[in-house]
């Protein structure tokens, strides 16, 4: 008879607890270690669950032997999960509100990766290496260069035949340290400057926030900071907030470092996420990725790089972990014991308040690296353009001489519109209708085909329905209101008949070929005229633009949140910073019917940044909003309409009771689309007080909520989100 041992364990689910299995050592001849993962059956479904405790026999007893049940085996051919990733898990689980477990479940997306594949991969990956190796070979001028390019092609070919097998670290350290092309690092004086003062802050274990204009080469710091962790042996994650984004910086990440880098994204395949995982554990590695990068296996981390740190693309929505990428890269860098810099032309408030109270170290770089000068700023009114016959479709004739001025000068054109589709709604001429979706509270957009057909799109819930062109109440005819990126790009064609135009929002980007074609198309001055989304406003490096102008800006503008100017405000500035990067002054051009609104007197220079965020920074003090409080939304969804208004009331007033006096609890309200995908919404604001009950209340609120959907067997679903964007 063999002796049962027991485990106890986190699955992949929402569960507050972390149940226990037994083996017996006839099962399992070597002993189970914390971190390996075993399969299991809970509630009738099997899963792959990591080990949190073993020997654990007295707690295991407490719950009952009997009521114990067995693993089902080993996970066989699955890593390890290091003490790192699960001290992730359960820190961004523990301020998120949300399990460890459903941690886990986004950092090791269930389903089968077949090993034939990872094999494929990683072959790939030396066959890549060994084509670059030949080119060097081809081109290199020196007998004894070229000598030792044949030997290490020679050492990848041997590899080539078994399959599987990755370089060991010293070899592809030898690799790197010949493979660097001449690209070495050089600083101008004023980086050389903000590098000591990073270097300082970093070497007293603060984070380091680094605001720097636009242009004045934060990457190329940051690139110097990556070569030395690499040269200390330490890898390294660089963070952006966008896919896009890491497009042009692969190219440009690649130069330095060819054999280290890892580009790695959410929506990635499962085969992609283990050939990262073999490359981290094998070689020396610089990940650069959106924010489910923190989630891979990381290993000896030395540096963190959160890059365009204010970005509220880093938070996650749906579903749960709600994290944000920038507070989670924190915790990461903690757990390594790594250096972390965020980095920002506009940083967030939040982080501006870290460096308030001495929790970050702030350095500031504010001259540009190629000299040029702030562009200038034209605010054009198309209300009163329109009376004046000054509008041709979406463009001011302003605009069209200004474009035409920049293209006949060589130079390259960027315009914004925040609607993607052709367009974002529709009416109809006779009764007015305009068509929504028939599960959400929101308008259908019209979108063209690339085969030039039409149809009919929710953005909330992606529903794609038939477009017909009439009325669905009354068969009139639908007339398009407003212009989405797709019209813009139709109507600037006609425009601009010379001009090359290339479209970047995510419809286009859907593919990443394209839109990897686009950015470089639009890099190289192929394309002259570039439409999209905010897309084309994040951290791009293009030399040749030399003009960027917003078309509708007032769709950036009058959301119901306490923040949307902020976002405007930052979100135009970091458009304006796209153009005039090299030596010649750019022109940034904003087409709006609310000239006078304060974001635009910020934006022409009425106000220094400092002071604008002074005045934020009280304003937001006064109320008792973030950085100054926490906000968690309470988010209750249901299809009932009636029941979610009487649900979401007793809730809130639990909550007003069960709360400390100085909590505040806001709503229940409805947000500006309240109905997604059939299920109606509510949200119940809760507004924390950092004091020294910030912990309790925390707690209280998420045991109240607990308690209310169990308790009262609601249909409906509640989740909370901690610090929503
Ligand atoms: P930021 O990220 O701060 O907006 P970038 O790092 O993109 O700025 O730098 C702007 C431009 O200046 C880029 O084209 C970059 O290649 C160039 N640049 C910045 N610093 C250096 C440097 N030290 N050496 C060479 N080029 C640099
Ligand atoms: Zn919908």
């Amino acid at each position: 008879m063999h002796r049962l041992r027991y485990i106890q364990t986190l699955l992949p689910l929402r569960l507050k607890w972390e149940p226990f299995y037994s083996y017996s050592e006839e099962q399992l001849p070597g002993s189970i270690a914390v971190g390996d993962r075993v399969r299991v059956e809970f509630g009738g479904k099997e899963y792959v669950a990591v080990v949190t405790a073993v020997d654990a026999e007295d707690e295991a007893g407490a719950v009952g032997y009997d009521r114990i049940k067995p693993i089902i085996g080993p996970a066989e051919g699955l890593d390890r999960i290091s003490q790192e990733e699960t001290g992730l898990w359960r820190m961004v689980s523990d301020y998120y509100l949300c399990t460890p477990g459903e941690v886990y479940k986004a950092a090791y997306p269930a389903g089968k990766v077949e090993e034939e594949e990872v094999k494929a991969r990683v072959k790939d990956r030396l066959q890549e290496r060994i084509a670059r190796l030949e080119e060097k070979i081809a081109k290199a001028r020196r007998e004894d260069t070229k000598k030792r390019y044949i030997a290490q092609r020679d050492v990848l070919l041997r590899q080539g035949h078994c399959p599987g097998a990755v370089l060991s670290r010293s070899e592809a350290r030898m690799d790197a340290a010949t493979d660097r092309w001449p690209a070495a690092i050089e600083l101008s004086d004023a980086q050389s400057e903000a590098y000591s003062k990073i270097k300082e802050i970093l070497n007293n274990r603060k984070p380091a926030l680094l605001r720097g204009v636009t242009g004045s080469g934060k990457t190329e710091i940051y690139l110097k900071l990556a070569a030395e962790t690499l040269a200390r042996g330490k890898n390294v994650l660089y963070m952006v907030p966008e896919i896009a984004l890491s497009r042009q910086l692969e190219d440009r990440i690649r130069e330095h470092f060819p054999t280290e880098l890892i580009v790695f994204h959410s929506g990635e395949t499962l085969a992609k996420r283990a050939d990262a995982a073999a490359h981290i554990k094998s070689d020396p590695y610089l990940a650069l990725g959106t924010r489910s990068s923190l989630l891979l296996p990381h290993k000896d981390l030395g540096l963190v790089i959160v890059d365009e740190e204010n970005d509220p693309s880093y938070k996650q929505d749906n579903p749960a972990p709600r994290y944000n990428g920038r507070e989670a890269a924190i915790m990461l860098a903690g757990l390594h014991g790594a250096a972390i810099i965020l980095g920002s032309a506009t940083p967030s408030l939040e982080s501006l308040y870290n460096c308030s109270v001495g929790r970050f170290g702030l350095i500031e770089l504010n001259t540009r690296y190629f000299q040029a000068e702030d562009s200038d700023v034209e605010i054009i009114d198309t209300i009163a353009e329109r009376t004046k016959n000054g509008m041709v479709g979406s463009f001011s004739r302003k605009l069209i001489d200004r474009i035409n001025d920049c293209l006949e000068k060589g130079g390259q054109v960027a315009l914004l519109r925040e609607r993607r589709s052709y367009s974002p709604i529709l009416q109809c001429e006779e009764c007015g209708t305009i068509p929504k979706c028939d599960r959400c509270d929101a308008a259908l957009s019209l979108h063209i085909k690339d085969n030039g057909e039409s149809k009919l799109v929710c953005h909330y819930c992606g529903r794609v329905k038939k477009y017909l062109g009439t009325c669905p109440k009354c068969g009139g005819s639908l007339k398009p209101l407003g212009a989405g990126t797709q019209k813009i790009e139709e109507e600037a064609s006609s425009l601009f008949p010379g001009a090359k135009i290339g479209r970047l929002d995510s419809d286009s980007a859907r593919s990443r070929k394209h839109e990897s074609e686009i950015i470089r198309g639009f890099a190289n001055g192929e394309i002259d005229i570039l439409v999209g989304t905010r897309m084309v406003a994040k951290g791009f490096d293009f030399s040749g633009l030399s003009l960027v102008a917003v078309i509708q800006s007032d769709s950036l503008l009058g959301q119901q949140d306490y923040r949307a100017d902020e976002r405007a405000l930052t979100l135009l500035e970091q458009f304006r910073g796209r153009c005039g990067r090299r030596t010649e002054k750019g022109m940034f051009v904003v087409q709006t019917s609310q000239p006078d609104h304060p974001v635009y007197q910020a934006l022409t220079g009425s106000l220094s940044d400092t002071e604008s965020m002074t005045k934020l920074l009280s304003e937001r003090k006064l109320f008792g909003y973030p950085p100054y409080s926490r906000v968690i939304n309470t988010v209750l969804r249901d299809r009932n309409a009636a029941r979610l208004e009487l649900m979401s009331r007793s809730l809130a007033e639990i909550l007003v009771k069960a709360l400390e006096d100085k909590v505040k609890v806001i709503g229940p309200y409805s947000p500006a689309i309240d109905k997604v995908g059939g299920e109606n919404i509510k949200i119940i604001r809760i507004l924390l007080p950092k004091n020294k009950f910030l912990k309790t209340n925390k707690a209280a609120l998420e045991e109240e909520v607990n308690v209310f959907e169990s308790g009262r067997k609601y249909s409906g679903h509640i989740s909370l989100d901690v610090d929503p964007v």
